[in-house]
């Protein structure tokens, strides 16, 4: 199913909507005797008043996003008085997801559709602006989070080709501007509920605070040669740079291919000459080429870092953004010599309640 971990909450509009097939077994007999004992025609035939169409809640605004990480987020903001909808199945390369027709269904239905942006999503984006209902809109968090002169460009994101690293959200304090958007979009759609938007903003905040904190003081537990990051897949190009960590390179080329067997050939002489003692990868980006170097490079391979994909089960706990952060993080530490324990005991949840 495509429902995020959004769907651990129920999705109450069925639920909590009155329903009007369950009050008329009490309510007709009151109505029926003052209608009898009224007998002036004049008071009788007041039709309208008798089934109070207005008791029917106002909808809830309608949200889409794409990928899990970004869902949550909003999620920690919309809470359940949002519908939320994730569109990038759990688990899928995001960077080369194509949205199936169904999805055209559920984008049409959206008030909001918030995406990473910065050429993330191109196909889901443009699957939206051809769907998107009247009033509806699309949010890019990336280009409201940073100025396009601090776009990072890298190895598989060269600048040749105009696109930049686009995961901002790994580095905490831009997802809290994710946050932020977010907060400000909802309460901008649906005033009605803009002091719990704010509210919970807020929780969100104090705990991205703290986790930045930790995070920090883990990294610094590693010692500081082997702060280098060497990755599969490039997503660590702004939470390095926030933690003093080095990104030495990333393998995965710019089209999402595999890696040519000369550029394995540099690695594996780059791992060897910086002695990077492991190389990073993430199970939604399987490769073959990795066995090859961890022999010849004689390297350790882990590969459990996400920038996709959540920690745990749809209703874990610990499926959520910083669950995501934290495995990260904890990984790094022990990899690389660092402690682990620093940031283990995190509390890992959604902030919003
Ligand atoms: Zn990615």
């Amino acid at each position: 199913m495509l429902a995020a971990c959004n769907s651990a909450t129920p999705a109450p509009t069925a639920t909590s909507a009155p329903k009007p097939t369950q009050s008329p077994p009490t309510a007709a007999p009151t109505i029926a005797p003052t209608a009898t004992a009224a007998p002036k025609p004049t008071e009788a035939p007041k039709p309208t008043e008798a089934p109070q169409p207005t008791a029917t809640p106002k909808p809830k605004l309608s949200v889409a996003t794409t990928v899990e990480p970004l869902t949550n987020i909003v999620y920690n903001i919309g809470g359940n008085r949002i519908e939320l909808v994730g569109i990038v199945p759990p688990g899928t390369d995001s960077h080369t997801f194509e949205p199936a027709p169904s999805d055209a269904v559920r984008l049409a239905k959206a008030d909001v559709v918030f995406v990473n942006g910065l050429f993330l999503e191109e196909p889901t984006v443009k699957l939206a602006k051809a769907n998107l209902k009247k009033g509806a809109e699309i949010v890019q968090f990336g280009e409201n989070t940073i100025k396009q002169q601090d776009w990072v460009f890298d190895f598989s994101f060269p600048k040749a080709e105009g696109k930049p690293n686009p995961h901002l959200w790994m580095n905490p304090i831009y997802a809290l501007r994710y946050a932020e958007i977010a907060k400000d979009t909802l309460s901008r759609r649906d005033a009605d509920n803009a002091a719990y938007y704010a509210q919970n903003y807020a929780a969100f905040k104090t705990r991205i605070e703290a986790l930045d904190a930790s995070i920090k003081k883990t990294i610094e537990s590693i010692p500081a040669n082997n702060r280098r990051l060497l990755t599969y897949h490039d997503s660590f190009a702004y939470f390095a740079p926030r933690y003093g960590m080095k990104v030495v390179g990333a393998i995965q080329p710019s089209d999402f291919a595999q890696p040519t067997a000369k550029e394995v050939a540099q690695l594996i002489q780059q791992l060897k000459a910086e002695k990077i003692p492991a190389i990073f990868g993430s199970e939604v980006f399987p490769s073959k080429v990795l066995e090859q170097i961890k022999k010849e490079a004689g390297v350790e391979f882990i590969d459990t870092l996400s920038d996709d994909a959540l920690p745990g089960a749809e209703n874990a706990p610990n499926h959520t953004y910083i669950g995501m952060m934290v495995d990260d993080t904890i990984t790094m530490a022990k990899v690389l010599g660092g402690k682990p324990d620093l940031i283990a005991n995190f509390d890992v949840t959604n902030s919003v309640k």
